[in-house]
């Protein structure tokens, strides 16, 4: 059997659509399928719609939260209700069309245990183009696993590496990083993201700065080693300063005929003094962020609370142990 995971968050417009394309693509799967779809705490119809559609179609079953806990925790709960073989995860705006399931599942079913979808052609605006282009190389470099570029959370996934997820207990949770970290055979398939079938865009800048935050952090120290080897930097080039100066107040001397006293101190000392700070709140702002995400993980809070769901036998804790 497939499960079909799908975060939904202000998705009213687009449930109609989606339930007909699924079900018009589900054919081609030779195989049986259940959707899980989750509500990431809607402010409108969505719920109401969703109770409705399980009443229609038992095949789509869904839970709710009980208020928005962000895409990411949506797909990792959605990942614990599945009782599928096979797990594929897809947008509820029909930017990962659910025609090209079938493509993943031969890859599946040759024995990949993740097949995800790498994005060819963008339909987005050019500046948010580039900022996903530039943030995928960022985060290749950063990491110390390898993360595929320009793949997002569309994908299937076996059991295997479903149950290996749904053990992770981390609470800021970069789903495809985790997915590529648990290893196995994985391939990537190029295909076309469609432009959003309705509504607005539902990650405002800051949701997906704080996505991009995890995945730079949550997998490596890059980022810390780099402001210390920028401090050893500095460090060895004042040194250096200092040593010039020293000499030249005690013995004269002078390179290239230039002494510390030739220029005219105020403005390099402004700007070094400025620059030094800035670099040191910088680097303060990035222990910041390590130290928050220590300090959610120790506070052990359920990752979300579902409110409300139908077509399950049980409702699954939200904690691991
Ligand atoms: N989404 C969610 N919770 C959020 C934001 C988004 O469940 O807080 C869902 C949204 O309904 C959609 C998917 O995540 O199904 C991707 O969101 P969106 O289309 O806004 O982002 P993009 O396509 O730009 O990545
Ligand atoms: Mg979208």
């Amino acid at each position: 059997m497939l499960s079909i995971v799908i975060p939904l968050f202000n998705e009213e417009e687009n449930i109609p659509k989606l339930y007909e394309r699924i079900v018009g693509a589900s054919p081609t799967w030779n195989s049986a399928f259940e959707a899980i779809l989750v509500d990431d705490g809607s402010t409108d119809r969505t719920l109401s719609l969703l109770r409705k559609l399980y009443q229609k179609d038992s095949r789509f079953k869904y839970i709710s939260f009980s208020r928005n806990f962000g895409h990411q925790t949506a797909v990792s709960a959605g990942l614990r209700y599945t009782t599928g073989d096979v797990i594929a995860v897809i947008d509820a705006d029909l930017q990962d069309p659910p025609e090209e399931l079938y493509r993943f599942l031969d890859k599946w079913r040759q024995g990949y245990q993740v097949v995800y979808g790498v994005r060819t052609k963008r339909k987005e605006n050019i500046f948010k183009r580039s900022a996903y282009y530039i943030f995928y190389r960022i985060l290749a470099w950063c990491s110390s696993i390898k993360i595929p570029l320009d793949s997002g959370d569309f994908c299937i996934m076996d059991r295997t590496i479903v149950d290996w997820l749904n053990v992770m207990p981390e609470r800021n949770r970069f789903v495809r990083g985790l997915r590529s970290w648990i290893g196995y055979r994985q391939i990537g398939i190029p295909y076309e993201r469609h432009k959003r079938f309705a509504g607005e865009v539902k990650y405002t800048f800051q949701k997906l700065l704080r996505l991009a935050l995890d995945g730079m952090i949550d997998f490596s120290y890059r980022p810390l080693q780099v402001s210390g080897i920028f401090g050893l930097f500095i460090c060895f080039f004042s040194l250096v300063s200092i040593v010039f100066f020293f000499l030249h107040r005690i013995l004269g001397f002078r390179v290239f005929g230039y002494s510390p006293q030739d220029v005219p101190g105020f403005t390099s000392l402004i700007l070094a003094t400025l620059f030094l700070g800035g670099a040191q709140l910088t680097t303060l702002g990035l222990f910041g962020e390590y130290l928050g995400r220590i300090f959610d993980e120790v506070k052990q809070r359920p990752l979300y609370i579902v409110k409300e769901q139908d077509g399950f036998e049980t409702k699954k804790e939200a904690y691991n142990t």
